[in-house]
This record gives structure tokens, C-alpha cells and sequence, in this order.
């Protein structure tokens, strides 16, 4: 199968697609056609554990690959030492919504789902091509991804990762995981700014030829595990898949009766992964993008018109808290039935104006399958202390969002569809949120709240988050958005023990 960028002609095989992140016309990498899924696969891989179900619909997308080499990547990245009870558990909330659990691997949020098995399928693909060079990952992080591609690829050797937080936009938890990161090929630094900043940062790294030619030099290549990297979105169709499956083995939804999906969205990727599963005939029905009060996206759903000039927000699900979201490009290739013509200019509207609008086509095309919505702060609040009060649900502060507007949509349409909630991260990332939505109390912020929401709800603290401000921060710089191209050099230059 071959893999063509959204913005042209460029093709590329799975591999090179995972090896390269983003294309040179800087457009994203999609499949050329999509891998269907018939009632019997589902019916085959209902009956295997998650590593066999991930290695089984990998080996659809990355043909370049053969399924023992599949299958070994996903028993490693899966199996009990990373996530030490079920990868992917499907729990039920209440008579008509399911819980997908995400987040029960190594940094505790569903970035490990795809992280914990990029840097197999990265360096696979190196090899595969012949690459030599050492290949850095570039992260911008609004929070979760950073820890989970520093420990995906800590001491993996042919590999280095540098991530850059916004200095002021993540949990006290969030950045505690990432400046005490061990390893000996990893470096962390705070961008001054906004996630948007540092992202935008990273993106001029990654499209300047010159800074590519000095690292180059230095026997260095930059990739990406921003989930403009396929590898990094393709192993998230996997958990849609095998949570339909659950579903359906907990009686939820009959066997091809569709389901829905809520998902809390900020980069756009998770949803995504539940648009392409189904793409591959996966029954899923509505997917509903939820947002928190950085609204860009349920306005685009709602209205076709993609409008980043708003005010930023910074919120308690700061995960979420994004205007441009990356994957929605992928989406527009789809949207436009592959008009790399019609993507690119809307990417360059975007990239002028901060804006773009759908065609009338287009937009129904998009409405047919999502459904945008968004909840503030207090909103979100009170739907996390719901859970927890009524159903003895404890979510974390992003969940809750995709709660929040589920239960607004119900009151609207009336309605009570099936649906699966996609949880994306351990409610004791966000221990103080998540505390002050249970009593209505703030606290300063301090490294002993997750024992207090511990203690309040008898809930364990997941091991990855115990003792955190216990281990030696290594990693305190901050930098503005114009010196980032130093610490990479620095890493670049620095043996790999
Ligand atoms: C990354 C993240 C999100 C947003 O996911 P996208 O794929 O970027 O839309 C939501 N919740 C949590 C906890 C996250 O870490």
C-alpha cells in the first residue's frame, strides 16, 4: 500500500511515511486506500487478546511490515511490564454509555497507546530504508505526549528525543514526569508561551533545510511523534476496533448494530482513529468531538468554517487546549475525496488568514459522521463530580469534557444512543482540578494532591504518578520561542550512552 501526502503528489511506502512524519510539501501522510474490515474479520478478532488484534489490523495499514514482526512489536509496547492488567478495558458508566480506558500504561494518558510502539515501528523503518542517521523525535507538547515519548524511546538506541512543554500550560504532575525523565539520550525544556507556540516552534525546526543540513552533519535526522506522524495515529485505530468488540461481548451493541464514540479533542488524532476505523466498515454511528471552551473545532463541525482567530484559553484540561489542530488536514483530504489541491489551499488560508471554510459539500460530508460540541470549566466540573457521586466514576478533567457534552447533546436531541466515552488520561494527573471539582475547595499547587484525592475517594495513585516529586529534576531550562533550535543541537551533539 502507499501513503500520499495531503498537499500533492508525493508518495511514499508505510515505512517511509513512519520514517519521514511529515511529507516535504508539508502535508500529512494518508493511506491511498483505506483497508476494509468484513464482519468476519471482526468476528476473528474478537476472539484474540489486544497484541494480536493491534498486529492483525497493523498489518492492513503497514504492508511493509509482516505480522511476526507486528506481533512482537505489540506484545512488547502491550503486554503485562507497560500495561500491567488489560491495554485497552471497555468498562460501562451506565445503561447506555461505556468508559474506553486509554490510559492504564506507563505515563497514565492514552498518548502510551501509540507511544509505547512508535519507536519499534520508527526504527523498524529506518532500518527498512537503509537509514543510518540517528533519528531525534521533535515533540511539542501541550502535556501528555511529551512523557509518553520519553519513556517510548528512553535508551532506544538509534534514537533521541527532545520535547519542549509550554512553560506555563501543563499540570504540576504533567511537568514533574517530564524534567525528572531518565535516560540517556532525552532532553526536556518550557517554551515561553502557549502550547500553539511551541508547536509552531517545532514546525519551523522541522521545515528549516538549512538547520536539517547542520544536523545532518552531526549524523542526526529529525522525526516526529506529534501525531502528524502515521505511526503514531494508526496503532489509535487499533483500540476503536477492539473496544467494538468488547462492546459487543458485554451485550452493549448487538453484533453491527453502530455504536457512538465521544472523544475529549485537541489535536484532533484520537477522533480521527475512530473516523478511519470507520472508514474500514467498523459500525460506529455519530463521533462526537468534544471540546473544552478552546472551541475551534465543534464551531467547524457546526458552522464548515475553521476560524483560529479567537482568544486562547488556558483550562483545567490543558490537553485540550489547542486552535490548530493538526489532524483535522488528514480529515480535509477526506472531506475533499483526496483534492490535494483543495487541502492546500485551505492550509495556506489558514496559514494567512487564520481561516478557511468547507465547500457545502464538504460540510455534509463532515456532518454526517460528527457531531462537535463543547463545555466550559464549570460544566466539565460538575459532570466529573456526577460521575463520581452517582455512578462511583472517577474521571479525569479532559474525560469529563467528552461527559460534559454527551450529556448536553442527550438533552438536546432527546436521545440516548449507546456510546462509548474514549478516557484519555488518570484523573491523578489532574489531582487538584479533580479535587476541586469533588468539594469545590482550590488548592495551591503541590506534589501531595494525589494522595488527598487518594485518601477522599480510596482510589489508589497509579504507580507511574507515585513519588513523583521525589525523583531529581534534570531538565529545568526554559527557553523563548526563538531559541529553540539550540538545546537540539546540544542533544544532537551529545554520545549516546
Ligand atoms: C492528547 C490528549 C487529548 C487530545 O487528544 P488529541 O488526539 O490531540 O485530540 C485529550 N485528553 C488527554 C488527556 C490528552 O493527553
Amino acid at each position: 500500500m502507499r501513503y500520499i501526502s495531503t498537499r500533492g503528489g508525493e508518495t511514499a511506502s508505510p515505512s517511509e511515511a513512519i520514517l519521514r512524519g511529515i511529507a516535504s510539501d508539508g502535508g500529512l501522510y494518508v493511506p491511498e486506500e483505506m483497508p476494509k474490515l468484513s464482519p468476519k474479520d471482526l468476528q476473528d478478532l474478537s476472539a484474540m487478546d489486544y497484541p494480536h488484534r493491534a498486529s492483525e489490523i497493523l498489518a492492513r495499514f503497514l504492508t511493509d511490515f509482516t505480522k511476526e514482526e507486528l506481533l512482537a512489536y505489540a506484545s512488547a509496547a502491550y503486554g503485562k511490564t507497560k500495561f500491567p492488567a488489560e491495554a485497552a478495558p471497555v468498562k460501562r458508566l451506565d445503561g447506555e454509555t461505556l468508559i474506553l480506558e486509554l490510559f492504564r500504561g506507563p505515563t497514565a494518558a492514552f498518548k502510551d497507546m501509540a507511544l509505547q510502539i512508535l519507536p519499534y515501528l520508527l526504527t523498524a523503518s529506518a532500518r527498512k530504508n537503509g537509514a543510518e542517521d540517528t533519528v531525534m523525535i521533535l515533540v511539542a507538547t501541550s502535556g501528555d505526549t511529551g512523557k509518553a515519548a520519553l519513556e517510548g524511546f528512553a535508551d532506544v538506541k538509534g534514537t533521541k528525543v527532545f520535547v519542549y512543554y509550554p512553560a506555563d500550560g501543563v499540570s504540576p504532575a504533567q511537568k514533574l514526569q517530564m524534567i525528572t525523565q531518565r535516560g540517556g539520550n532525552v532532553g526536556v525544556a518550557g517554551v515561553r508561551g502557549n502550547f500553539d507556540d511551541a508547536q509552531t516552534g517545532v514546525k519551523r525546526i522541522f521545515a528549516d533545510r538549512e538547520f536539517a543540513a547542520v544536523l545532518k552533519e552531526k549524523g542526526v535526522r529529525l522525526s516526529s511523534a506529534n501525531s502528524i506522524n502515521w505511526g503514531r495515529l494508526v496503532p489509535q485505530v487499533v483500540y476503536y476496533i477492539s473496544a467494538y468488540l468488547d462492546a459487543a461481548a458485554l451485550g452493549a451493541v448487538k453484533p453491527g448494530e453502530t455504536l457512538d464514540v465521544a472523544v475529549p479533542t485537541g489535536n484532533f488524532g484520537n477522533i480521527l482513529a475512530a473516523f478511519l476505523a470507520k472508514r474500514m466498515g467498523l459500525p460506529l454511528g455519530k463521533l462526537i468531538s468534544a471540546s473544552n471552551e478552546n472551541n475551534v473545532l465543534s464551531d467547524f463541525i457546526k458552522t464548515g468554517i475553521y476560524d483560529r482567530n479567537r482568544s486562547f484559553f488556558t483550562t483545567v484540561s490543558p490537553s485540550m487546549d489547542i486552535l490548530i489542530s493538526s489532524n483535522v488536514e488528514r480529515l480535509l483530504w477526506f472531506l475533499a475525496k483526496g483534492d490535494a489541491a483543495s487541502v492546500r489551499e485551505k492550509m495556506e488560508k489558514l496559514g494567512k488568514d487564520g481561516r478557511y471554510s468547507l465547500t457545502v459539500e464538504e460540510r455534509a460530508a463532515l456532518q454526517a459522521d460528527f457531531l462537535g460540541g463543547w463545555a466550559g470549566e464549570e460544566e466539565s466540573l460538575a459532570a466529573l463530580k456526577a460521575a463520581w457521586r452517582e455512578k462511583k466514576y472517577l474521571p479525569d478533567t479532559h474525560t469529563a469534557v467528552a461527559l460534559a457534552v454527551l450529556e448536553k447533546l442527550r438533552a438536546g436531541s432527546g436521545g440516548k444512543k449507546t456510546t462509548l466515552v474514549a478516557a484519555t488520561a488518570s484523573p491523578f494527573k489532574f489531582s487538584g482540578s479533580v479535587l476541586y471539582a469533588l468539594d469545590g475547595v482550590r488548592r495551591p499547587s503541590s506534589p501531595s494532591l494525589g494522595e488527598e484525592l487518594s485518601d477522599l475517594t480510596g482510589i489508589q495513585i497509579p504507580p507511574p504518578l507515585r513519588d513523583l516529586d521525589k525523583r531529581e529534576v534534570r531538565f529545568d531550562r526554559t527557553v523563548t520561542k526563538e531559541e529553540m533550535r539550540l538545546p537540539v543541537l546540544e542533544l544532537a551533539d551529545k554520545g549516546s550512552e
